[in-house]
C-alpha cells in the first residue's frame, strides 16, 4: 500500500495489518504477541481518531506534547467515553510540565534526566503517588535526540531508582531513522542488553512482568524492534496515517 495515495485510510484496517505484522514478528522471534503492547501515537491527530482507533481494540496512546495530551484527556472525560485509555506520554518533557501529568498517565516513557526525574518524584510524593516511568537512550548518540548516553545510563539509574515514588519499569529509545530497518537492529539489542544489566544491578523495578519494559520500534521499524524483544512498540504513521505539522517546528 501506498499511504501517499492513500487518502481515505481506515484507521481500523491500519490496526487489523500492525496487529497481523506484530503476530508476525512474534512467530519469527517465537515470543508471545500478548508480550508486546502496542501503543498507538496519536500526536497532532484529532480526539475522532482516537475513539476510531478505540473501537477497534486499540487501549494504548502515545502524545508527545503536554498540551495536547492534557486537551485529550479532558475531551475523553468530557465525551464519557466507556472504554479507559491508558496515556503514554512518550515526547520530551520539560520539568514545568511535570506537575500537569503525574496521575495521569500510565506510563512517562521519556524521562532524560535526573533533575525530570527528581521533579516526578516531588509531584508524586505531594500527591502521594507512584509514578511509572522509563528512562530514554540516546542509542545511536545522535545529536539531535535527548535522552541519557549509554554510559551515563547506570549512575542516572542508580540514582533515580533511590526516588520512592518514581518507579523505574525500563527502557526507552528512538532509533534512527533510516530507510532499512535491519541496520536498527544493533541498537534494539543493544537497549535490551542495557535494560538486562540495569536489571542484574537490581536499578529497575520488574515486579510487575519479571522483565524490564522495553520501548522501542515505530513505524519504520517496530518488526525488527519485535524480533529483539520490545515489550512496547510506539507506532502512529503506520495507524493514523501521515502526520501535518502546520509550525514546522518539532519533528520528533
Ligand atoms: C512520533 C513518534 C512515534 C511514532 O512514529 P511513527 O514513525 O509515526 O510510527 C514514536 N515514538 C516517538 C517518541 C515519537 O515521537
Amino acid at each position: 500500500m501506498n499511504s501517499e495515495e492513500n487518502c481515505s485510510i481506515s484507521i481500523s484496517e491500519n490496526i487489523s495489518r500492525v496487529r497481523s505484522a506484530i503476530k508476525a514478528a512474534c512467530e519469527r522471534a517465537g515470543r508471545d504477541p500478548g508480550d508486546v503492547t502496542l501503543i498507538a501515537v496519536s500526536k497532532t491527530k484529532p480526539f475522532s481518531d482516537i475513539l476510531e482507533a478505540l473501537d477497534s481494540g486499540a487501549t494504548a496512546f502515545g502524545e508527545n506534547y503536554v498540551q495536547e495530551l492534557m486537551e485529550k484527556i479532558e475531551e475523553n472525560e468530557s465525551s464519557g467515553a466507556k472504554k479507559p485509555i491508558e496515556w503514554h506520554m512518550i515526547g520530551h518533557l520539560q520539568k514545568n510540565k511535570v506537575k500537569y501529568l503525574v496521575g495521569r498517565t500510565a506510563l512517562i516513557h521519556s524521562v532524560d534526566s535526573v533533575p525530570l526525574a527528581a521533579q516526578i518524584e516531588k509531584e508524586a510524593a505531594k500527591k502521594e503517588l507512584d509514578v511509572r516511568i522509563l528512562l530514554e537512550v540516546n542509542i545511536a548518540r545522535e545529536e539531535s535526540k535527548f535522552g541519557f548516553d549509554p554510559e551515563s545510563l547506570e549512575p542516572a539509574a542508580r540514582e533515580i531508582s533511590a526516588f520512592p515514588h518514581v518507579k523505574v519499569l525500563g527502557l526507552m529509545t528512538s532509533a534512527p531513522l533510516t530507510e532499512n530497518a535491519e541496520t536498527n537492529r544493533v541498537y534494539f539489542r543493544e537497549l535490551k542488553n542495557l535494560a538486562e544489566g540495569l536489571k542484574a544491578k537490581k536499578l529497575l523495578d520488574v515486579e510487575e512482568t519479571g522483565k524490564p519494559v522495553l520501548s522501542m520500534g515505530m513505524t519504520g521499524d517496530y518488526q525488527v524492534a519485535i524480533e529483539e524483544g520490545a515489550t512496547m512498540i510506539r507506532v502512529g504513521t503506520a495507524i493514523f496515517g501521515k502526520r501535518n505539522y502546520q509550525n514546522g517546528g518539532n519533528k520528533q
